[in-house]
Parts: structure tokens; sequence; C-alpha cells
């Protein structure tokens, strides 16, 4: 097989570019995959070299082409200018917050933000004094009017963590350019297939590869794209922290990207299926899943998503702990656990009515978060049938 002509498979179609995407047989004696290059050392091929610093690889934490191949296949994925590794998807946050922050500015995070993101904003940030202030996520255009002349960056994750709600990225990103601030997206839930963020005006967008990336709950990875303007900001934060990813998992994630795709259509048709299903259920009140005609974000999800993965939320009517657990804990199926994205289906209860503090979460009843795996969906039905027996069994 000889290199393909850049300009041509630039032509390509993604799903076909996504299987070449930071892969050089060529340059590998033929095999496919790029294998994993461990190291620290890197040797020099002379004192010239040495003192202008000049090879393509240098040391372990400037990259290696395990990395490398890694970072350009996720910008390319991504529509960004560059991309960098970090070992979890909350280092990848982190970096990306400290690349747009310094002491004295001011940041803007959706109250739906992934509570541990909320936990580094009051608990670091605050004391490198930075002022974080929390904004209602159906805030839109009016983010405008929560600017300060010291606000220097605009978090956004849609949909939100747990409770879903969307967020008019567009508007938001506008409003935030208008004003100076760098935009910073939480992309995990979407990925880029579903939520090209560059497109959408985002400046620097996090993912964490522990979910659909690594889609085998065998990893923990975070990933940070950049537009231009921020990527050489981007790339010398996360040299002066040398925050790396290991080989491994950085090898498991160009595998699971080779297929991430696929799986990400079918956790959207496995997590329809089944939040269509809840919603026809007596013991349900409300789905909260962005792709049904009944969410309130609906309307945004259809004009600036490309796709749905497999997590989603129900409220249930009102019932004891209780009665809650006991479904809970019979169930086959469903494991009890965080992180989500792998091929096996979860549940957890959660109540964010603890530290939400710029929007009020009463839906009215008990609340489940639920990822949905690659299992047959009628045996994830009868499963939670006969939780709902149980549920009803306490009430
Ligand atoms: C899981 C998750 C993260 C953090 O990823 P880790 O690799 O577990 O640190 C960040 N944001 C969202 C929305 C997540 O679901």
């Amino acid at each position: 097989m000889s290199k393909m002509d850049p300009q041509r498979r630039a032509m390509l179609r993604r799903r076909t570019r996504m299987l070449y995407a930071g892969r050089t047989p060529e340059e590998q004696f033929g095999f496919v995959n790029t294998p994993i290059y461990r190291g620290s050392t890197v040797l020099y091929p002379d004192a010239h070299a040495l003192r202008t610093n000049s090879p393509r690889y240098t040391y372990g934490t400037k990259g290696t082409p395990t990395t490398a191949a890694l970072e350009s296949a996720w910008a390319e994925l991504s529509g960004a200018a560059g991309a960098v590794l970090a070992p979890t998807g909350l280092a990848a946050i982190t970096l990306a917050l400290m690349t747009a922050l310094k002491a004295g500015d001011h940041l803007l995070v959706t109250d739906s933000a992934y509570r541990p993101t909320r936990s580094f904003c009051d608990g670091y940030l605050a004391e490198m004094n930075v002022e974080t202030t929390y904004y209602d996520p159906a805030v839109g255009a009016a983010i405008a009017d929560l600017m300060r002349p010291n606000t220097t960056a605009v978090l956004v994750e849609a949909p939100g963590s747990q409770t879903f709600e969307m967020q008019d990225v567009p508007a938001i990103a506008a409003a935030a350019h208008a004003a100076g601030a760098c935009v910073i997206m939480d992309n995990t839930w979407a990925t880029p297939f579903f939520f090209p963020p560059h497109e959408r005006g985002v400046d620097l967008a996090v993912e964490a590869g522990t979910k659909y990336l690594s889609g085998h709950s065998d990893m923990m990875m975070g990933l940070v794209s950049a537009n231009a303007e921020w990527f050489g900001r981007l790339r010398r934060t996360f040299d002066l922290f040398a925050m790396c990813a290991g080989p491994e998992d950085c090898f498991l994630a160009l595998r699971g990207l080779r297929t991430m795709e696929l799986r990400l259509y079918e956790a959207q048709r496995q997590g329809l299926a089944m939040a269509q299903w809840l919603e026809s259920r007596p013991e349900v009140k409300q789905v909260l899943h962005p792709a049904l005609p009944s969410h309130p974000g609906h309307a945004i999800w259809k004009r600036d998503f490309l796709g749905a993965s497999g997590l989603f939320s129900v409220v249930l009517h009102p019932v004891s702990d209780k009665a809650v657990d006991a479904m809970l804990d019979g169930l086959d199926l469903f494991g009890m656990g965080y992180s989500w994205g792998g091929y096996e289906s979860l549940v957890i209860p959660f109540d964010p009515r603890t530290y939400r503090t710029a929007t009020e979460w009463s839906p009215g009843g008990p609340a489940l978060r639920f990822q949905i795996g690659l299992e047959d969906v009628d045996d994830l039905k009868e499963d939670l049938d006969r939780g709902f027996a149980r549920l009803r069994a306490i009430g």
C-alpha cells in the first residue's frame, strides 16, 4: 500500500478519514496500527541536533509517535487546529481552564456542569484568585449581561450533566466573543461526531475519552482540541504541566477511534429505543433525552447536533427511596457505578439539589440516570420491567 496523496485524503468523507487518521503503516514496516512507543529518553543524532532541540521527538513528555497519532486524529475529527491529551477527562477540563484564565479573571460556568468541574473552580481557581459565577444553562445570548470587564472564559456543557439541559452554544459563543472571552465546552456527551464544536463557535473543546472513545470501560483519557486562535496557548499550557496520558491508554484510544462512530450510532439507536419505552411507562414522570420531541431543548438539539449518545435521565413519579432502592438492587443487566460510554448498561440515582446555585432542580420525583449499552433492548426492558414491579410493590 502506498502513501495516500494528502489532497485526495482530505477529500475523503469523515467515516473513511477516521480509519486513516493518525496512521502511517509505511513508517511502521507495513503494520496497520501505530504501536505503543514507551520512553523517557530520546537519543539525538548529534550535538547540533541536541543544541538546537530540532528533532521531531525530543523527550517523553514532549510526545511520542503514539501520542502524536492520537492528537492529530482527534484534531482532524474535531475540525481543530490541534489537540492535546490528558490522563483523564477532568485533567483535560483543568488544562482548558488554566489555558484561558489567570489571577484576577472572572469565569462563567453553566450551573449544569459536571460536578468535579465545579469543585475545581470553587476549590482551586478560587484560591488562585479566579472568581466563578454559575449561570442558568438556558441563558442563551443573555450571557452578555453576565460578562464583566475581567470575564475571560465561559464554560458550556450541553446537554447538562445528569439533568440534560440544552444550551444555545452558538449564541453564547457569539456573545462571549463579542466581549473577548474564550469559550470552553465539555463536549463529552455528543463527542465531535455528534457536535462539531469549533464549527459552532467553541475555542477549546474537552472530551472525556474515558467514555465513548474507550467504549469498553477499561481506560481513562482526556482530550482538548483548539481552534487556530487558541491552539498555541493550549500547547504551551500542556508543556508547562506535562500532564501526559499513558502510552497504553493512547493505543487503546486510537483503537477505539476506528469503531467509535459505529458504536455511537448504535448507542443512539439503543438509547432512543429505551428512552421511548421509558416515556410510555406509568412509573415515569419525565424522560430527559434531548432527541425526544418532549424535551424542552429538543429544537436546539435538532438545529445544532448530528446525533445523540446513549446517556439520559428519567424522573419518576414520587415514590420512597426504599422503593427506588428495591428497583435498583435487583437489576441483572444495569450495573450501578459512575462513568459511562462502555458496552454495558448502567444506572445511578442522582440529586443535584445540594450543589446547584444558579437554578433550582425540583423535578417532582426521584431521578435516575441511564447509560444504555449494547445489550438486546428487549432484555433491558424485561430487566427494568421486573424492577418497576419491585418499585410498585413498595411504593
Ligand atoms: C466523565 C466525565 C468527565 C470526566 O472524565 P474522567 O475521565 O472520568 O475524569 C468530564 N465531563 C463529563 C461530562 C463526564 O461525563
